[in-house]
């Protein structure tokens, strides 16, 4: 087991990591030095790491502070505390852990995965009392969602939030949403005003919301409530294509560069995907704009995959000649097209097991799961295409020592940090997300 104060100096997998980025920007192991200090710094930002720059929203979740023996503990203290906590508990609490969680959380695991696949093992068990799910403030609540009533879901740290979730909020989309109808109708329309129907002889929408899973619980029932969906990184251009049987246009939220790099694989053509900033009259667009659009796409990103770049990726070439090129969609464009290929987590998972042995990847995706699959697969060469080692400052405020109090406190039968959503939020969420599994790819 590693000290935390150390373990960023560990995430360097690159071969050749250097200390900065082709744009000279760094990435600050204070988060990691002292992982204790939040909610203080969240008036500055999300803290040391890849989401810095971003505000969080008022009124974010914040984690009073845990009793002083956890935050005293030696890391092998804390990892022999959860081991009794889990051993003492049984099958009643369940762990989940997400792929970009540290490896001392992931030890503890007793599902990983990515969010919805976590969500779905949380679905799976409905003999267990509690899901401590480490991870981010979205995930818990889709695992409440999808859990039984019963269940409680605990995040082990509630600042742990995710910075492009919040950068969709429900009023501003609430907002975006009346100016859209306002704009457009309610019903698509031909050139010359005439109603378009679907198969049945149905009015079409004029625009379906589309929410990615990497939201809040508000948006995912926003979409339920108006005819939307919510779809993963795994699932987008099948989602898409039940938006677009059912709809003239598509809003897709938070994230722009899942919806452009799914959008544009399908032959959207970049001028029909306008950009909506929230700050902005209609986004930042004309009416006219807003008629043609085929995508309209919010102005939300996720500050880890944001950092790749295609000089990142002739770096990586021009070094390690013939390495495969794997990348999130969460990337941006130019990245993703520059890639080899471009998918989830999962994808990249299996792109790196389906390889013959003695391949060299550079993948970009979240550092914590870069290293563990260099773990997993030692007959490969992998490392992070992004050369500055910066994990998802969000993600990294699971610390063993929260996983610890909160398994602790189960044992003395306590509930802590239950992540609950209100009935009818969770009502209207399930429909979008049962429209989800019901969408069958199409052939
Ligand atoms: S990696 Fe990006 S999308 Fe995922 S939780 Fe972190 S900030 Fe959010």
């Amino acid at each position: 087991m590693t000290s935390v104060a150390t373990r960023l100096t560990l995430l360097a997998s690159r071969p050749d990591a250097t200390t900065s980025s082709p744009q000279g920007a760094s990435c600050s192991s204070a988060l990691a030095e002292q992982p204790w200090d939040f909610p203080a710094p969240l008036a500055q930002g999300y803290g040391p790491g890849a989401s810095q720059e971003d505000a969080v929203p008022a009124g974010s979740p914040a984690q009073p502070t845990i009793p002083q023996r956890y935050r005293d503990a030696t890391p092998e203290q804390l990892d022999a505390m959860i081991r009794a906590a889990k051993q003492s508990l049984g099958e009643r609490t369940v762990v989940m852990g997400h792929f970009y969680q540290r490896d001392e959380i992931v030890a503890h695991a007793d599902f990983i995965g990515d969010s919805f696949q976590l969500a779905q093992q949380a679905k799976a068990h409905p003999e267990a009392e509690a899901i401590v799910f480490c991870g981010v403030h979205f995930m818990a609540e889709t695992a409440d969602i999808l859990s039984t009533a019963e269940q409680a879901v605990i995040l082990p740290n509630p600042a742990a939030g995710c910075s492009m979730a919040d950068m969709a909020d429900e009023d501003s989309v609430e907002e975006c949403w009346a100016d859209l109808v306002d704009t457009l109708g309610p019903h698509a329309t031909a050139e010359d005003g005439t109603v378009l129907t679907d198969e049945h002889g149905e009015p079409l929408a004029s625009v379906i919301p589309v929410t990615y899973m990497n939201s809040s619980a508000a948006l995912k029932a926003f979409c339920g409530r108006n005819g939307g969906i919510v779809c993963t990184s795994s699932n987008a251009a099948t989602v898409l294509k039940w938006a677009f049987a059912r709809g003239q246009r598509v809003l897709f939220f938070p994230d722009q560069h899942l919806g452009r790099n799914t959008a544009k694989a399908m032959g959207v053509p970049l001028a029909q995907m306008p950009l909506w900033n929230p700050r902005k009259p209609l986004g930042g667009n004309s009416a006219e704009q807003l008629r043609d659009a085929r995508v309209i796409l919010w102005h939300g990103f996720c500050s880890v995959h944001r950092r790749f770049t295609v000089a990142q990726i002739e770096q990586a070439r021009a070094e390690h000649p013939g390495c495969t090129v794997v990348v999130h969609p969460e990337c941006p464009m130019e990245v993703v097209d520059a890639a080899d290929s471009a998918g989830s987590t999962d994808h990249i998972r299996k792109a790196v097991a389906a390889a013959e042995p003695g391949q060299t990847f550079a993948i970009g995706t979240e550092i914590n799961m870069v290293n563990r699959l260099a773990a997993e697969h030692p007959e490969h060469t992998i490392f992070c295409l992004d050369p500055v080692i910066c994990p998802c400052s969000t993600m990294y405020r699971i610390h063993p020592g929260y996983l610890a109090w909160v398994l602790e406190e189960l044992v003395e039968g306590r509930v802590v940090n239950q992540v609950s959503v209100q009935s009818d939020v969770a009502e209207d969420a399930s429909v979008a997300l049962e429209r989800m599994l019901a969408a069958v790819p199409c052939a």
